[in-house]
């Protein structure tokens, strides 16, 4: 493993778990088909060539041979419900029908509950978060009384924050991730999943680096801008 295939950013752990091997010589040979050209395959040399000429062009289709999954720690489910709107990302998300947060007859404490707390709750003299910690505990009180109550747990979540955190692996091609990126880590987005989009993006320019190279991360806004849009 790389060192960047593990981005740790506050709360947010996002681990690369598999990627196409020599992705972008795959897209190359792909590529190359198009035009019978594989007497010009002679990699490194001219994969970058190539696969830049294609992206500004558009024809981002070849994309879509290499593919990357990623598995992320510690986001809330106002991300993950961000996330999956995107069509062409393939989630498979920790189920709140069977997580348990406690020890209850018959089921087996799975993990511990948690929330995610924007930094904006804490800000200059204002603080919400203790005000918003006792809230989340007081809605996690009565989820543990209704499932001792015999609610089910798919029911008692009803109760449960947004901010509750849920893990997930997504796995994505590379003309998708490049949208994503375009997409996510622009100022207008939320800085939750922008957070996760540069992380993303930290591993693909470290793997993929001819496939990412016009994006710049800009660490101090939280940012990311591309040349060629996606
Ligand atoms: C800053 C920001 C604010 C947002 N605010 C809101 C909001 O207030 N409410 C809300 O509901 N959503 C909101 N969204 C979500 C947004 O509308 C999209 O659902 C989300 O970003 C997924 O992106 P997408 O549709 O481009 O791409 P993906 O689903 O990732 O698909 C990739 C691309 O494939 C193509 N594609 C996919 N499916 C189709 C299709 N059916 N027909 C034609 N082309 C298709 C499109 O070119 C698309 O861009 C927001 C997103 C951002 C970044």
């Amino acid at each position: 493993m790389l060192k960047t295939d593990q981005i740790e950013s506050p709360g947010l752990t996002v681990v690369l778990e598999a990627i196409t091997p020599e992705a972008e010589q795959l897209i190359e040979r792909a590529c190359r088909t198009c035009y019978l050209s594989f007497h010009r395959y002679n990699p490194p040399e001219s994969t970058a060539e190539l696969i830049q000429k294609v992206i500004r062009k558009q024809h981002h289709s070849v994309l879509e041979h290499a593919v990357a999954t990623f598995r992320v720690k510690g986001a809330s489910r106002v991300l993950t419900h961000e996330l999956v709107r995107h069509r062409f990302i393939s989630p498979s998300q920790e189920s709140q029908r069977y997580v348990c947060y406690a020890d209850k007859p018959g089921r087996k404490k799975t993990r511990d509950f948690d929330v995610v707390t924007p930094p904006t709750f804490k800000y200059g003299a204002r603080d919400f978060s203790e005000k918003y910690l006792e809230a989340v505990q007081r809605c996690y009180d009565l989820y543990e009384e209704m499932l001792d109550a015999g609610i089910p747990p798919e029911d008692a979540r009803y109760i449960l924050p947004n901010g509750t955190t849920s893990e997930i692996v997504i796995t994505a091609n590379f003309r998708e991730l490049r949208h994503f990126i375009w997409v996510r880590t622009n100022q207008r987005a939320h800085w939750e999943i922008r957070q996760l989009a540069i992380a993303i993006l930290k591993i693909m320019k470290e793997r993929a680096p001819i496939v990412f190279w016009d994006f710049q991360i800009d660490e101090q806004n939280m940012t990311a801008t591309g040349e060629v849009q996606s």
